[in-house]
């Protein structure tokens, strides 16, 4: 029997014309630097329906792909909005790749309008030689009229170049936005490539919609109307997990970081503005507290931070404590659009005892199903102790990569996440390591994640990285590289019997090397894969001990 329920589409249309008519009054303030600007979300919709019209006369009437290279910001809410809400695609570009890389990935999904930002006119100059599909460069951030530096070389044989206020300075208010499919594409993404050529993910109105209520729900992040959103992870990475989204369907204030991103301008911000919500990679959130222990600064209104990206040190989380603000691990990926699970203790559980879930990667949305898989795909218990590789399924979950065939990737109609772990009856998750990242010794395992989150807990440790290198007895041994807290000065043996307090001795690395930074991805990750290359180069002074 058929339902007899309406077939009404689930769109990024809808989140628009909900979230800023219902909230017509919120805003979204983007940070200058020197003070924020404020855009109420009314006022986003017009200049979206402005952009869609100014879209339109540039040729954009199907599912042309209408790429960003910006920072958060206003002016990349409305393009969130206006172009998959137009019946287009969102590309966002991710803008830390080589030129090259961007090319390629621009090329690969047929971009034919970019927004730059005016701050990022350079670097897009750099693109453009290796992005032959865009016809149409769209410059943002700056006054109509106002003459862009770097701007010239943009323009090019069958390229041209606008202003973006110049363009929605066109009208009119409104545009007919039309009824589009729920399966269809609203945005892309390409996964940032730490794994080979980047791979297209393409998300469908459906799916962004069904996400963007995940962190509305009680046992995620309760976002709601009372909550002012900080979604520090760039809006070029996964829809900065879709936050935008979710801020302005649930009537939240969203406050746009634009490119200040650093510690300093970021607690100013935090100071003035007060979010109650932020999210970032731990990396970020690392920063901010070393500016807040060296400098003082009040950070007291952010009810939640969101981390995630990658594993989250427990001693930044109680570091978060005593400032009185809730850390909480988040786990996903850009196939998972990305929210996967989230690590919020079950109810009742507190202290001492809520850490083991506060650790973990988290508790499982309900649109995302896991399984656990071992050797040739053999499906393993889901006992809390049974290792083996995630895979994920889910209405907000890839199926497969924009003209990419990758059927290392899926099976039977699940996702291979890459990442290995544990999965408890609740529902849990535990990742010990990502596979190709994983140190097999002897034919047992060691988490390389283990490791640095126990070195990092050391005071005086700011950043620790593990990888497996080639062991002639073992196969392969790990190798930490440690980060040392200005001022401070600590012995690697001394380090190796820190680790032997919470570690088994034959997992403790032999090879150690003092560093000045953990070399990162272009989304602020440990590259571990930088490690391994600069390691079979020779290039670290490795101390032996033990
Ligand atoms: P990339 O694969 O290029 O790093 P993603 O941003 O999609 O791109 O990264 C997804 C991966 O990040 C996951 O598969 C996982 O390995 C890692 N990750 C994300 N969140 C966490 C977390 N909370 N703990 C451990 N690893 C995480």
């Amino acid at each position: 029997m058929r339902s007899t329920m309406m077939d009404v589409p689930l769109t990024v249309t809808s989140i628009m014309r909900y979230g800023t008519t219902t909230f017509r009054g919120k805003e979204v303030v983007t940070n200058t630097g020197e003070g924020v600007r404020r855009r109420t979300y009314a006022e986003v919709a017009r200049r979206a329906a402005r952009l869609a019209n100014a879209l339109r006369r540039l040729g954009v009437d199907g599912d042309q792909r209408v790429a960003t290279f910006m920072w958060n910001n206003a002016e990349h809410l409305e393009a969130y909005l206006a172009v998959p809400s137009m019946g287009a695609v969102l590309h966002t570009l991710n803008i830390r790749l080589s030129p090259a890389q961007i090319g390629y990935i621009a090329t690969h999904a047929d971009d034919f309008v970019v927004i730059v930002d005016a701050s990022l006119v350079p670097l897009l100059a750099e693109v453009l030689p290796h992005a032959p599909t865009i016809r149409h460069v769209i410059i943002a951030g700056t006054p109509a009229g106002e003459p862009v530096p770097g701007a010239g070389p943009l323009a090019g044989p069958g390229r041209e170049v606008h202003g973006y206020e110049e363009l929605l300075a066109a009208g009119p208010d409104s545009f007919g936005w039309p009824e589009v499919d729920e399966k269809s594409a609203a945005s892309m993404c390409y996964t940032s490539g730490t794994t080979g050529h980047p791979k297209g993910v393409v998300y469908s109105h459906r799916s962004v919609y069904l996400h963007a209520m995940g962190p509305c729900l009680g046992n995620a992040f309760g976002f709601s109307e009372r909550d002012r959103v900080l979604p520090v992870v760039p809006m070029f990475h996964v829809n900065s997990w879709g936050f935008p989204f979710s801020a302005v369907l649930c009537g939240a204030t969203t406050i746009m970081p634009d490119r200040h991103m650093q510690p300093a301008a970021m607690v100013r911000l935090i100071e003035s503005e007060r979010p109650t919500v932020a999210a970032g990679v731990p990396t970020i959130w690392q920063g901010v507290l070393e500016h807040v222990r060296a400098h003082g600064g009040d950070v007291s209104s952010l009810r939640v931070v969101i981390a995630g990206g990658s594993a989250v040190p427990h001693s930044l989380m109680k570091a978060y404590d005593e400032l009185g603000v809730t850390l909480v691990q988040a786990w996903g990926m850009t196939e998972t659009s990305p929210l996967g699970s989230v690590a919020v203790p079950p109810a009742g559980v507190t202290g001492a005892e809520a850490w083991p879930y506060r650790d973990s990667a988290g508790r499982l949305f309900c649109t995302v199903q896991a399984r656990l898989t071992g050797d040739g795909g053999a499906v393993l218990p889901q006992d809390g102790e049974t290792v083996g590789e995630i895979e994920v399924r889910g209405p907000w979950v890839t199926g497969a990569y924009y003209k990419d065939d990758d059927p290392q990737k899926f099976h039977d109609g699940w996702l291979r996440t890459g990442d290995v772990g544990s999965i408890d009856e609740g529902g849990f998750i535990r990742i010990s390591d990502r596979s190709k990242d994983v140190i097999k010794s002897g034919g047992e395992w060691i988490s390389s994640v283990e490791l640095e989150n126990a070195l990092m807990a050391h005071p005086d440790i700011l950043e620790a990285a593990v990888i497996g290198v080639p062991d002639d007895k073992w196969g392969e041994r790990p190798f930490a590289a440690v980060v040392v807290r200005d001022g401070a000065d600590v012995l690697a043996e001394h380090l190796r019997d820190h680790l032997a307090a919470s570690v088994p001795r034959w997992q403790l690395p032999e090879r150690w090397a003092y560093i000045d930074e953990v070399p990162k991805t272009s989304v602020g990750k440990f590259s571990k894969r930088t490690m391994r290359e600069a390691y079979a180069n020779g290039e670290y002074k490795v101390i032996q001990v033990g």
